[in-house]
């Protein structure tokens, strides 16, 4: 069988999905007669570069959009590949009200400064990624929803559906094929990824906004892993509302948040929730 680790998979009808490492991403493409859509980037411009030749593996039609699913860079470093001066005509690049606004605000994002910083002292490669980095941010802003038609009538459906790993996450709806891009909304190959910048007691929710939209034999396609089935969603659902719940009757009892990790009862591993359970009181004491 086809591993997405090593080949493009095709998931549904001329949807293909390819993980790569570094951080087991996902990047989607959805072929339209009109020419590629491709959703979020990788880590750098050389790995970009990387994905551009891989492309050629599908089809040989021209990238024509660039969605981003969210903001972190695991996503969306990879753009500029895709933009003019290296691709003429350029992609045209969507992303979320939010994850725009987020992405300009990258300069000045303590956390994002730290982040870099972690990355350069890593290796000799991450010095040689970042040193050519060049941020692109989407022209056209998402805010609740955006029909695009890949030509011939196929159709995908961008969806802001609720905040969760992030407030700006895009699920993308493919109809035709049955198939949806979840971003980090979902992940297979880990647990869900709670960050600084995550809505722990939104993000159930937001599933149950994107189980609304699936029938029985809907394919999920996560951020980080295999695409997967109605049931695994539903099931991270259920984890995903148990962490918001711990958290209210923790924050609700009075239990410090230096407290709580140790005390709740949690579906993840405790060294993965620290910042859902600060995110989460910081929510709630708001
Ligand atoms: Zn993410």
């Amino acid at each position: 069988m086809t591993d997405a680790r090593t080949a493009w998979v095709e998931v549904g009808d001329r949807v293909f999905q390819r993980r790569y490492d570094p951080y087991d991403v996902t990047v989607t493409v959805v072929a339209g007669t009109d020419g590629l859509m491709v959703v979020d980037t990788r880590c750098s411009l050389a790995e970009a570069r990387e994905l551009r030749e891989q492309l050629r593996q599908i089809s040989s039609a021209p990238v024509r959009w660039v969605v981003n699913t969210h903001d972190h860079f695991d996503h969306v470093w990879g753009n500029a590949e895709f933009a003019a001066p290296r691709q003429v005509p350029p992609a045209r690049f969507f992303g979320s009200a939010q994850m725009v606004a987020a992405m300009r605000g990258a300069d000045d994002d303590p956390d994002m400064m730290r982040l870099r910083k972690a990355l350069a002292a890593e290796s000799e490669e991450w010095r040689a990624k970042l040193a050519e980095l060049e941020e692109h941010v989407p022209e056209n802003v998402v805010r609740d929803g955006h029909d695009l038609d890949l030509g011939d009538g196929r159709v995908v459906r961008m969806r802001r559906l609720g905040r969760g790993h992030t407030d700006g996450d895009l699920v993308l709806h493919v109809p035709d094929a049955d198939v949806l891009l979840m971003g980090d909304l979902l992940e297979e190959s880990g647990d869900p990824a709670f960050g600084p910048d995550s809505f722990p007691l939104d993000w159930a929710a937001t599933l149950d906004a994107a189980l609304a939209l699936a029938g029985p034999g809907t394919r999920f396609v996560p951020g980080h892993g295999a695409t997967t089935d109605t049931s695994f969603v539903a099931a991270q659902r259920d984890a995903l509302a148990a962490v918001a719940d711990t958290c209210r009757s923790l924050h609700a009892a009075g239990v410090p948040l230096d407290e709580a990790l140790k005390t709740g009862d949690w579906p993840y591993d405790r060294e993965h929730l620290r910042h859902a359970i600060k995110r989460a009181y910081l929510h709630l004491s708001a």
